[in-house]
């Protein structure tokens, strides 16, 4: 809970920041701060054993300015309010960044998806979308999948839509599978998005990808994509952690066989002799960290032992605020989350065109789309950070809010 809040607030606290830096006054922040909607809903399932289990649901819609709102939907016993009303915002941070006609938007129930049957999950998922189909649609709201979220439950959610609006509404929701009107590159898109941002940041700190040392905390999806992607083009993975043990060898490990004993046992630190503790992680000698688990986990008591570079931070607010400042002074290149992260939701977008136009296109054309967006937005924050003398966080907060700003005034809302 208490991590929750601190992200909230120093959420808030950097987009404050970033208005006053951009000449707005406290008015904007008072737009700003907080979603526009908010919705609380209760959604009653029937399980499997007969019994009826109401879930709490949430839909927060940040800021409507630019376009729909958008941002995925979590199933996770921690979802709480404060949390989704924050995640919201930084959706409208990372559209802000990579330019989509989009605000933030994010969902989340309060449930143990690992504890729930399939027939259980669909129910739920179907009930979730009954209860806020009135304030969400393919032009004003669009969720996507997020933690213990995939595919399928995206195709529910979208069968129940469009049931309930008579037509198929494939744009009310993007991450879905390619037979029902997913994009090609979307599942990869979130680790892609990061490592282009690695690339680039590579190339400000003189650094060649192929042979470079890369430390990677978290093994799930998007950790284990970065490091068959970064591997592929050459570098050395030498650690991986997961959520007790991890995994070190200097010489770089072998990341085509790890991902095939993820495949196959879900994880892999466990099934090594010779693993170490997690936290060991942060110490080991490399180039580049990609924290890519959980929140606050650099920290300033762990932040004086990293030697990376550079850190790409793949999870949501992985590195505390003293942290920040400890190793931008160390003249280490963070880059923030809300740009690390951002090629998820950029190829949902992509996912959204293609459904409204009826029209799919090739996977290198998406990636070289996606490729674009993340380049322009990492090079946007790195000059405005060296040239406003800013942290990369706060210039990506900066780069991020600016267009809703405006937006919202224009319209008159602040
Ligand atoms: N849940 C992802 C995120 O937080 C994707 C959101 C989307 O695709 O709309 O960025």
């Amino acid at each position: 809970m208490t991590e929750h809040n601190d992200l909230v607030t120093s959420t808030q606290e950097i987009t404050k920041e970033a208005l006053h830096k951009l000449g707005f006054d406290d008015g904007m922040y008072e737009l700003i701060k907080e979603p526009l909607r908010f919705l609380e809903v209760r959604v009653p399932v029937r399980m499997d054993d007969g019994t009826v289990k109401t879930f709490t649901g949430y839909r927060a819609q940040h800021n409507h300015a630019v376009g729909p709102t958008k941002g995925g939907i979590r199933f996770h016993p921690d979802v709480n309010k404060e949390e989704v009303k924050a995640l919201s915002m930084w959706m409208t941070l990372k559209c802000g960044i990579t330019n989509l006609p989009f605000g933030g938007g994010k969902g989340g129930i309060i449930c143990d998806p690992r504890q729930m049957s399939n027939q259980e999950l669909e129910r739920l998922s179907r009930g979730y979308v009954k209860a806020i189909s009135q304030f969400v649609g393919p032009e004003s709201d669009i969720p996507a999948p997020d933690v213990y979220t995939n595919p399928q439950i995206m195709s529910w959610m979208m069968d129940e839509y469009s049931k309930i609006n008579r037509s198929n509404a494939f744009a009310f929701i993007t991450g879905k599978p390619l037979s029902l009107g997913g994009s090609q590159g979307r599942n990869r898109a979130t680790a892609l998005g990061a490592v282009i941002t690695i690339e680039e940041a590579t190339k400000r700190k003189n650094i060649d990808i192929k042979g470079s040392r890369v430390a990677i905390q978290g093994f799930g999806n998007a950790g284990s994509f970065i490091a068959k992607i970064l591997h592929d083009m050459g570098a050395k993975i030498v650690a991986i952690s997961e959520s007790f043990r991890a995994l070190h060898n200097p010489n770089g490990l072998d990341v085509d066989r790890l991902v095939e004993l993820k495949e196959q046992h879900g994880r892999v630190t466990q099934l090594f002799d010779d693993s170490i503790p997690k936290e060991q992680l942060f110490e080991v000698d490399c180039d580049i960290l990609v924290p890519a688990a959980l929140s606050n986990q650099i920290t300033e008591d762990n932040a004086h032992q990293i030697k990376a570079k550079i850190i790409a931070e793949a999870a949501n607010g992985p590195t505390t605020p003293e942290a920040t400042r400890i190793l931008t002074e160390r003249g280490v290149l963070i880059i923030p989350d809300v740009l690390a992260s951002a090629g998820g939701v950029t190829v949902s977008y992509f996912e959204w065109v293609q459904n409204n136009q009826g029209y799919y296109w090739p996977e290198a054309e998406v990636n070289m789309k996606l490729r674009e967006k993340m380049v322009e937005a990492f090079n946007t924050i790195y000059d405005l950070a060296e040239d406003r003398k800013m942290d990369m966080r706060l210039a990506a907060y900066v780069l991020g809010i600016k267009r809703t700003a405006e937006a919202s005034r224009f319209r008159g809302w602040a």
